[in-house]
């Protein structure tokens, strides 16, 4: 198949010919402030079964219903909480999903078989314009190939998705960089499904008390369900396998220095980039800029399938703010191999 790179500044022209590929039942890569997503009408359910092919994604994993504002949410979500609505003041557009009931007319190809349906609305000027075009909700996945880490540029998704859906619309790179958080509000109190570029802290200021769902900070064992589906599948991975080694900052930099094998690639922090000269590094950020580890942390995973590393080791953030997220991201990739570095 021919893939459309629909380049920036996008035309009039351009808007409308993306809206079209979405309207007629096409797959369109999508830019967003969290993560590039892979996009079809996720009312038309042979659109929808098109991104779970392209992307090798298990059936059972739902995707996320994309509006342009909270105005669209009683056309497919019912018994809508009071608190949808205060989130949706605060933190949309922004990387924040909700759960909510379904109704019928959204297809279960795009809940994955569920009662509920997770929504949200991006703060990405051209996808909003592109929905707006289209008249109908964009559901869409990270836009990686099921497994991979996920795309943060267009390059990234030209890397995974071209020749095998109809169009990429480069909308530079993604200022968030880790998914959107998912909170679920069909339970008392609100649960936390995953940690993402909206924090933790951010949901309890508005909502007061937030669970947080077992599958967010440790490996599920084996027949555990987590609620949001997506949760128990390796994720984010490069192919060599990866350790996460946790513990303040200096310690953990001090232990893979110590450990790794001379050929190892390392993710550190920027502070103990030269402890690790002669290896492939890539630098998350300054430790103390969780904002700036949040963008690189899929670019830096991504970036070892370039080379032949066997093995490669990450420090990890603490959990506080965007920590939660990098550090989750950073263990799934690691399928929660983890390594405390003992002060
Ligand atoms: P992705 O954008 O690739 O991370 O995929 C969407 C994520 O949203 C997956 O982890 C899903 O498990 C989660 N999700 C979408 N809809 C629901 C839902 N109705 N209930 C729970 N989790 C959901
Ligand atoms: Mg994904």
């Amino acid at each position: 198949m021919d893939t459309i790179l629909f380049s920036q500044p996008l035309s009039e022209a351009d808007l409308d010919r993306a809206a079209a590929i979405i309207r007629g039942g096409g797959l369109l890569g999508i830019p967003t402030e969290t993560v590039y997503g892979l996009g079809a009408d996720g009312l038309n359910e042979t659109a929808v079964l098109h991104i779970f092919e392209a992307k090798g994604r298990p059936q059972d994993n739902p995707l996320i219903l994309h509006v342009p504002d909270a105005g669209w949410l009683p056309k497919y979500c019912q018994d809508i909480p009071a608190e949808a609505y205060a989130l949706a003041r605060h933190f949309w557009p922004g990387p924040l999903t909700m759960i909510l009931p379904r109704r019928e007319i959204v297809p279960l190809r795009t809940t994955g078989g569920l009662s509920t349906v997770g929504v949200r609305c991006p703060n990405h000027p051209l996808t909003l314009e592109i929905i707006r075009r289209a008249g109908v909700p964009i559901a869409a996945p990270s836009g990686n190939t099921s497994g991979r880490p996920s795309p943060t540029t267009a390059q990234h998704m030209v890397e995974d998705m071209w020749g095998k859906i109809d169009g990429i619309v480069d909308g530079g790179s993604c200022g968030v960089g880790v998914e959107s958080t998912i909170i679920d509000l069909t339970v008392t109190p609100p649960r936390l499904l995953r940690p993402g570029g909206l924090p933790l802290e951010a949901l309890e200021a508005v909502l007061g008390e937030v669970a947080v769902d077992k599958a967010v900070v440790s490996k599920l064992s084996d027949g555990e369900k987590p609620k949001a589906p997506g949760m128990k599948y390796r994720h984010y991975a490069p192919k060599a396998p990866v350790t996460v080694v946790t513990g303040p900052a200096e310690q953990s930099a001090a232990w893979i220095a110590a450990n790794c094998g001379e050929q190892d690639g390392v993710i550190c922090f920027s502070e103990f980039l030269q402890l690790f000269s002669g290896h492939e590094v890539h630098d998350l950020g300054p430790m103390g800029d969780l904002p700036e580890q949040a963008r690189r942390v899929f670019d830096a995973l991504r970036r070892f399938d370039e080379t032949d590393v066997p093995a490669i080791w990450a420090q990890c953030p603490g959990p506080e703010g965007l920590g939660l997220a990098v550090g989750n991201r950073l263990k799934k990739a690691a399928g929660f191999h983890l390594v405390e570095a003992a002060p």
